[in-house]
Formats: structure tokens, C-alpha cells, sequence
């Protein structure tokens, strides 16, 4: 994973795929700080083992390689045939062997970042479509694998937290998050607060001023607005809720 073999030639992207493969490397760690049986325990999201984590993971990083194959031969090659496929293909890779498994993840993680290195200047430009239709030109892969990594990282539940994630990809991600809420008027009457150095972030529903009010550190308030727990969070009146869906 050597930056400098990278076709790509914009620093921004360049510093992005860098967040990515470091985003990469951190799940790998807290992977192997896991034992074969403990793959088997459970992890933060709900119904789903790390055996699941893993194999998810391993399949997005597939997934992604395809847009990325996408952008680099302007043949469609979509993420997933359908939803439902993609949750099979999930269900079928937390069944295999850890051995297995650590290679799903090992191997995909490569492939995609071969595909990555590969990609031209022209080619990353491209425009592909997410699991979600999204229409985004192929850079768009780096963000989405970056916030798989960290966040699933976390999910392994073996000691990662969100305040071991880099506050710029907090700030990316709790970002998309309030943008989901506003897309589906989930974020009416809730304000969210977090104080950072530069000054406040304030983010949710800013107009009502009877909106309450959800503070908390960036990793903290990050980790709530994902649905991962509470822990840190606190609210001016009231019993604090969980945080609106926002995928
Ligand atoms: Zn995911």
C-alpha cells in the first residue's frame, strides 16, 4: 500500500486514499487482536456476530472494486445485483472458516486497493452509482470505504472506539448523517452541539428555538448520531432518545 505507486495525482484525493488504507490497517489490527473463537462473539450492531462484520467488510471492499472497475472501463458494473443479494452474500460469509474469513477481508482489502491505484486521473472522475443510487464520480469510493473501515472497526467491539477515529473523518461522517436527517425532516425539534476548538458545531434542526438540545464531544456525539450508544451524550430536558435512522 505504497502512496506513491497511486496513478492519481490531486492531493486531496491523494490524502483521502491515505485515510482509507490507515482506516484499513486499524480494522485489520483490531481483527487480529481477535482470537478465531471470539469471531463468533457478538458485535455493536444488532443481530450481527463479527463473523458478519468481517464478511461485510470483505464483500463491500468487492463491491467498491467494482465501481472502481466501473470507472476505469465505463462498463456498468453495479455494487450489488440487489439488496437482497447483498444480505445473503453476508449471511453465506459469516459462515465460513476464520481462516477464511481473515482471507475474504485480507484479499478484497488488496484488490481494492490495487483497483484504486491503478485508476487514472480521467477515470476518477467517472460517475458510478452506489448501493443507494447515489450518482457519485468514482472518488466517492474512498470516502464510502473510509467510513466502513473506522466505523466497523469500532463495531468489532474489542476495544476501538470513535474517539480512536481522526476528528476530520467524525466530522465527514457526522456530516452525511445530520444531511440524511434533513433529506428526511427526521432532525425536526433536535439540535445538535458539539465544542471544538474553532467554536461550536451546531448541526440539525438550527430554526426552533424549543428544539432540544444534544451535546457532547465530537466522538461521542458521532458514536450517538450512528446509533452506537449514548455514552458521553447529554440533553438540556427529557429522556434522551436514540438517534433518528439515517441510512
Ligand atoms: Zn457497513
Amino acid at each position: 500500500m505504497v502512496a506513491r505507486m497511486d496513478q492519481a495525482t490531486d492531493t486531496t484525493l491523494l490524502a483521502d486514499l491515505l485515510q482509507a488504507r490507515r482506516g484499513t490497517a486499524f480494522f485489520a489490527r483490531k481483527l487480529n487482536e481477535l482470537g478465531d473463537e471470539e469471531l463468533d462473539g457478538a458485535s455493536l450492531l444488532p443481530g450481527w456476530s463479527r463473523r458478519h462484520v468481517v464478511a461485510h467488510v470483505g464483500y463491500n471492499a468487492r463491491a467498491l472494486s467494482r465501481l472502481i472497475e466501473w470507472a476505469a472501463t465505463g462498463v456498468e458494473t453495479p455494487m450489488y445485483p440487489s439488496p437482497e443479494y447483498r444480505d445473503r452474500e453476508i449471511l453465506f460469509g459469516a459462515t465460513l472458516s476464520p481462516a477464511a474469513l481473515r482471507n475474504l477481508f485480507d484479499h478484497s482489502a488488496v484488490h481494492l486497493n490495487v483497483e484504486w491505484r491503478d485508476l487514472s486521473d480521467e477515470s476518477w472522475e467517472a460517475r458510478v452509482r452506489t448501493a443507494q443510487g447515489r450518482n457519485v464520480a468514482a472518488g466517492e469510493t474512498v470516502w464510502l470505504r473510509t467510513r466502513e473501515v473506522w466505523v466497523h472497526a469500532v463495531d468489532l467491539a474489542n476495544g476501538a472506539g470513535f474517539e480512536d477515529i481522526p476528528d476530520s473523518i467524525l466530522r465527514r461522517f457526522l456530516d452525511d448523517i445530520t444531511a440524511s436527517w434533513r433529506v428526511r425532516g427526521t432532525d425536526q425539534g433536535l439540535r445538535i452541539e458539539v465544542p471544538l476548538d474553532a467554536g461550536t458545531l451546531a448541526r440539525g434542526d438550527l430554526a426552533s428555538p424549543r428544539a432540544r438540545l444534544v451535546t457532547g464531544s465530537l466522538p461521542a456525539i458521532t458514536a450517538w448520531a450512528a446509533g452506537r450508544g449514548a455514552k458521553g451524550v447529554s440533553q438540556d430536558r427529557g429522556p434522551l432518545l436514540p438517534a433518528p435512522p439515517w441510512i
